[in-house]
């Protein structure tokens, strides 16, 4: 046994929280040492969880834990880069895909962008999961692949693994089964202790807040906000956080394949794709710039993004990305192509196709995005248990965005959904149609931003 004498039991540290006491360093350092060394079992985690989730943590207990967490594996550094390693994480949302066009971009701009992501949460999808839908891609790399990825393409987007965070690996997968993820230390740990192993110069953080956010209200997201800032702060990152809109889904896709296609269509700057999703990555991808002082000032860093998508480069950095995290020349060459048919076969969507029809004449005011990542969680596109197996196949594709008209009739979306979804989630298409809401009057186009936190 690892645990020293005076030291307190598992058990008596998880009624320690539970009553509301304050964990010291070494006991939180003991607690998580212990998810390695085999003196926490599954039921200690799920309980330690539940007292955290419930009692909350102290600003010393949420820095001994990041840290912690942080500590145990291995850190990466880039002594060769310094001054341009940058990254972006999300508290996660539906449809949010930004991060895999904005690795990409930001590597086309000589960045380097050791993206150190997550799986699918509740009903949010998880940028992990969304890129397992191309066929070879490989999320658990080595050490000296992600120095390999960083140093020949620029980026690479990949996972927690034995030797990189195992803590928040083993944490974040129970956590999605136990009711156990919208609480504020346990987020900022999870997200800032990846974040600390990548020896950032940089880093972007987007709170969403919202029906399908972890947090409700923007006031809510501000104070998560503004503990990510802190302790960010206190770990020597410079950071930059977002506080935005998560009642509507971003762009136009939901559902693991389905992103990436939209991701691939922004890549290649197709016609008719999403400007809210364009416009956000600009943003926060620009802000890494100016952070860096890659550029003068935000419009100059915007550009600089847009220009990747426009001439190319940032889907050339994306093809060579997936070639080095597994994924065959021959797949990336047709997705990065214009091949619709190769494209859709290699991603594989459902053929088992519903619309979602307009019931009115008018102006579309919102679409419900938590009713949309329940159905495409429901139908085998997210976890319910932490050993579900995903159908990437599931997703919505949106035909109208807030503010676009609508007519009576009209289709406004389309699910693609597996061959036995009644009985997966019987009121699926119910679901579906009542998640549009229509204006008789006019609808401003979407204001993504609520705050900014420099
Ligand atoms: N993303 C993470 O990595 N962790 C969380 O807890 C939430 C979003």
């Amino acid at each position: 046994m690892s645990t020293p004498e005076h030291a307190l039991s598992i058990p008596d540290l998880i009624a320690k929280k539970r009553d509301g006491l304050e964990l010291s360093p070494n006991e939180i350092q003991q607690f998580i040492a212990g998810l390695s060394n085999g003196d926490v079992q599954d039921c200690h985690v799920g309980a330690m969880l539940m007292a955290i989730y419930i009692q909350g943590m102290t600003e010393r207990e949420i820095c001994s834990m990041t840290m912690s967490m942080r500590d145990s594996g291995e850190r990466l550094s880039w002594p060769n880069y310094r001054g341009i390693v940058v990254d972006k994480h999300s508290t996660g949302g539906i449809g949010d895909k930004i991060s895999i066009p904005l690795a990409p971009a930001l590597a086309a701009c000589q960045m380097k962008v050791p993206m150190m992501s997550g799986r699918g949460l509740g009903i949010t999808g998880g940028t992990l999961d969304k890129l397992e839908s191309i066929p070879g891609y490989q999320t658990q790399l080595t050490d000296e692949q992600i120095v390999q990825l960083i140093s020949n393409v620029g980026c690479g987007i990949f996972s927690q693994s034995v030797k990189l965070n195992p803590a928040d690996r083993y944490l974040y997968s129970i956590r999605d089964v136990t009711a156990t993820v919208p609480s504020n230390a346990l987020i900022v740990s999870s997200i800032l202790s990846k974040k600390a192993i990548e020896d950032l110069d940089g880093l972007v953080l987007d709170i969403k807040y919202g029906s399908s956010a972890f947090m409700k209200t923007p006031e809510n997201a501000e104070v998560l906000a503004n503990w990510l800032f802190k302790v960010s702060e206190l770990l020597g990152m410079k950071t930059c956080c977002y506080i935005t809109e998560m009642n509507n889904p971003i762009g136009y896709c939901i559902g693991n394949a389905l992103e990436i296609q939209e991701s691939l269509d922004l890549m290649k700057y197709k016609q008719g794709h999403s400007a809210d999703l364009e416009d956000l990555i600009c943003e926060q991808g620009g802000r890494l710039l100016l952070l860096t002082n890659k550029a003068q000032t935000i419009e100059q860093g915007r550009e600089m993004i847009r220009d990747t998508f426009k001439n190319g480069s940032a889907l050339q950095k994306f093809h060579d990305m997936i070639i080095g995290q597994g994924v065959s020349p021959s797949i990336a060459a047709q997705l990065i192509s214009n091949d619709e048919k190769a494209v859709q076969s290699i991603l594989k969507l459902s053929d088992v196709t519903h619309q979602a029809i307009s019931t009115q004449k008018g102006y579309v005011q919102s679409i419900a995005s938590f009713n949309l990542g329940t159905i495409v969680q429901r139908l085998g596109g997210g976890r319910l248990k932490s050993t579900d197996k995903l159908d990437f196949s599931v997703g919505i594709r949106l035909l109208k965005h807030v503010g676009d008209s609508v007519q009576e009739n009209e289709p406004w979306a389309i699910l693609y959904a597996p061959h036995d979804a009644s009985k997966r989630y019987p009121s699926f298409l119910d679901d579906l149609n009542s998640s549009l809401v229509v204006s008789l009057t006019p609808v401003q186009p979407l204001q993504r931003i609520y705050k900014i936190l420099t």
